[in-house]
């Protein structure tokens, strides 16, 4: 196992030695990635099976698809992105140049979570290492043979003094953390969050935080039923509900539920047949102890919909809970699998309620014809993002930031946020050092109590 406090200080030194800093090699590391994304798809589709069973199609499309269309974009963009940006000045500074400059913060730590163990651990790599830093990558244990993979396929198409992948679990991450980072982007739960946070205060290293949190999902009687049930179940059923930003729980009153449990039944043969553990769509709990969790988390409410596990397969298909007690652990902690409890609210104001009484969420939907109501939950409540009228796809548009707030976390990433997250704004301002800008700037000198500053 490679030693950490040597693994930062080669990167420190790869940092200082200014290899990182020209666009063109900059721009030459994320070729070689794109290369690596079409070359090495086999072995990553190959990898997330062995993980999580997910299928060839949702590995591409969610993992491999997101990272390529990054790269991208930011190679498309980049030369742009990095240029100083010229900001406005008043008379004082009429003769000098006033700008902002982004610069690298220097050696990076990226932690990777389990759910989708490439996407979630390459695509932060992309930015820290477009903004000019060097980086150390810890993928996550939870999904071995990713992680593996990762450490086996990054050495070949990225450079080795500048980039680093190190493997390991809780005692590894542990003395990761005790080392001096200059920025640390976490994606993980929020109780380890705390953890990292905490460990980055000891340096004053600035973080991202990709937590977790329960994503609500409100749906009134004026929605379409059919359409918002297909998109809802896709969402949670989509890598088995272990997906950040999965709707948690829904928010209705108890007509709509009725219509929603009807609707969801023929959704659900319409989707993945008439046996879903048969259906090579669905993919598996990452491991026994997730699913014990999960099959714990059964007992808060009534069965009203699924029910069926198999502990042996890690198992289970989409369960709906209604009647279910407030206290119960389902709506106290994050699911993160295919268990939907149902929250009855008589209107749009009770939802609004129930949603200012907990922590601020990742994602929150809404699923509604009515403007007005629309209006109300967007004004009263606050998540990391909101979608109307569907579910995950805000993520999708790289020309939104994406991140959580309050204990879904802080920071943000996705097209150019990520350039930024992982980029020190300086500020520049560069003065004349003429006469003219000198009478111009003469106000500031001593003695000040002669009439020359009125106050
Ligand atoms: P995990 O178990 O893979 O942990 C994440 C990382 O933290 C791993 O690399 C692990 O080694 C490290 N870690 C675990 N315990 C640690 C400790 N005590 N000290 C230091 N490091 C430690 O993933 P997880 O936390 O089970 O992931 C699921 C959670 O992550 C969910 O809450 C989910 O919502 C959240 N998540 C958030 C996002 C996002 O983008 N916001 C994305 C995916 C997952």
């Amino acid at each position: 196992m490679p030693n950490p406090a040597e693994l930062v200080a080669e990167l420190r030194n790869s940092f200082r030695s200014g290899k990182t800093r020209p666009l063109s090699f900059r721009i030459t590391q994320l070729r070689n990635l794109l290369r690596m994304y079409s070359e090495k798809k086999d072995e990553i589709v190959r990898a997330l099976h062995d993980d999580l069973r997910k299928c060839p199609a949702e590995a591409i499309v969610m993992e491999i698809d997101f990272l390529v269309n990054d790269l991208k974009n930011t190679l498309w963009n980049l030369d742009q992105w990095a240029r100083p940006e010229y900001v406005e000045k008043d008379l004082a500074n009429l003769l000098d140049t006033a700008y902002v400059q982004r610069e690298p913060y220097g050696v990076v730590l990226v932690i990777g979570a389990w759910n989708y163990p490439i996407q979630l651990t390459l695509l932060p790599f992309h930015g820290a290492l477009a903004a000019g830093n060097c980086v150390l990558i810890k993928p996550s244990e939870v999904s071995a043979a990713s992680a593996k993979l990762i450490e086996e396929i990054i050495p070949q198409y990225v450079d080795n003094d500048c980039y680093k992948v190190m493997n390991g679990g809780i005692p590894e991450t542990t003395d990761l953390l005790k080392q001096r980072f200059d920025y640390i982007f976490y994606t993980g739960n929020t109780a380890v969050g705390k953890i990292v946070h905490a460990a980055a205060n000891r340096h004053l290293t600035p973080v991202t935080l990709e937590l977790g949190g329960k994503s609500p999902c409100y749906i009134d009687s004026s929605a379409d039923i059919k359409t918002a049930t297909k998109r809802i179940i896709w969402g949670k059923m989509t890598n088995m509900g272990q997906t950040c930003v999965a709707p948690d729980y829904l928010l209705c009153t108890k007509e709509v539920e009725k219509k929603f449990l009807e609707t969801a039944t023929l959704i659900l043969r319409e989707f993945y047949g008439p046996d879903l553990k048969r259906s090579p769509d669905l993919g598996r709990i990452v491991n026994d102890r997730h699913f014990e969790r999960l099959q714990g988390l059964l007992e808060g409410g009534t069965v009203a919909l699924g029910g069926d596990t198999d502990a042996h397969d890690r198992f289970m298909g989409l369960t709906v809970l209604t009647d279910v007690k407030s206290d119960a652990a389902v709506l106290q902690q994050e699911i993160f699998g295919p268990i939907l409890p149902v929250v009855n609210v008589a209107d749009v104001k009770e939802a609004i309620d129930y949603l200012q009484e907990r922590e601020k969420p990742l994602a929150l939907y809404v699923f509604s014809n009515r403007k007005a109501d629309v209006e109300l939950l967007l004004k009263n409540t606050s998540s990391g993002s909101v979608c109307v009228n569907d579910v995950i796809m805000q993520l999708v548009v790289d020309t939104l930031p994406f991140g959580g707030v309050g204990n879904s976390g802080m920071g943000g990433y996705h097209g150019k946020f990520s350039l930024d997250t992982f980029s020190h704004k300086k500020a520049i301002l560069y003065k004349d050092l003429g006469l003219v800008g000198e009478v111009l700037g003469a106000a500031k000198y001593p003695p000040l109590t002669n009439g020359k500053i009125a106050y």
